[in-house]
């Protein structure tokens, strides 16, 4: 299967009731979009099919991906993803603000550990052991892939699950900020940042400088 076919494949994937009943409600739900028309399907990753670097994050928002049918674009949380990433040469732009707004990215790939948005940000076990099969395809469909990025704790804790199952040496990844794990051979390396969310940015958790950090770190692995 080609990495066309799996996206195909998730954009027709009904699973899991309460996440796809949630996607479509969520049109018209906020007022800021509430003439907006949302995407409401799975999620497909969107990126540089020849990425060495796959970004991963753990589930559409409902306002963000949701509506606007790409990853990370037309939140909080893409608008500073996507600055950070053009900072340091993988996106063609530093905003993401709809899914054809000409956006490119080069060496990166950005997905969903879960494809369909969650109630309250949150998958339960199921939907996550449901969804994550597509996850490993994607990893196997990106063959350059050298480093693995996960957007915050549960990102980096369900996709350290994930390769834990293909079977990638995991033991003592804990999750951080700019941290960098070897799973051994025939695997990328794990990379953690917190996530760059409304809250951690209002917050100062996490900020553009330490996204850089992040990147550097990543480029100078790469
Ligand atoms: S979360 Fe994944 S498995 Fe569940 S319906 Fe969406 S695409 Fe399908």
């Amino acid at each position: 299967m080609g990495l066309e076919t799996l996206n195909d494949t998730i954009l027709k994937c009904n699973k899991c009731p309460r996440l796809r009943e949630w996607c479509l409600q969520q049109e018209g739900s906020k007022k800021k979009f509430e003439n907006e028309t949302y995407w409401k399907l799975p999620l497909p990753g969107f990126g540089d099919p020849e990425a060495k670097v796959l970004i991963t994050g753990l589930a559409p928002a409902a306002h963000g991906g949701n509506r606007t049918g790409r990853v990370f674009t037309g939140d909080t949380s893409g608008e500073y993803l996507f600055s950070a990433l053009y900072r340091h040469g993988f996106s063609s732009r530093k905003d993401s603000l709809y899914r054809n707004d000409g956006l490119s990215l080069t060496d990166v790939y950005i997905t969903n550990v879960v494809k369909c948005a969650p109630p309250k940000n949150r998958p339960d076990a199921s939907e996550f052991h449901t969804c994550s099969p597509f996850l490993i395809e994607e990893m196997r469909q990106l063959k350059q892939v050298k480093v693995i990025l996960a957007l915050g704790g549960q990102a980096f804790d369900k996709t350290r699950r994930v390769l834990r199952d293909m079977g990638a040496n995991v033991g003592g990844a804990a999750f951080g900020h700019a941290v960098i794990y070897d799973l051994g051979p025939g695997f990328p390396v794990l990379a953690g940042s917190y996530h760059p969310s409304l809250y951690n940015i209002n917050t100062r958790r996490v900020t553009p400088a330490m996204l850089d950090d992040v990147f550097e770190s990543i480029k100078t692995y790469l």
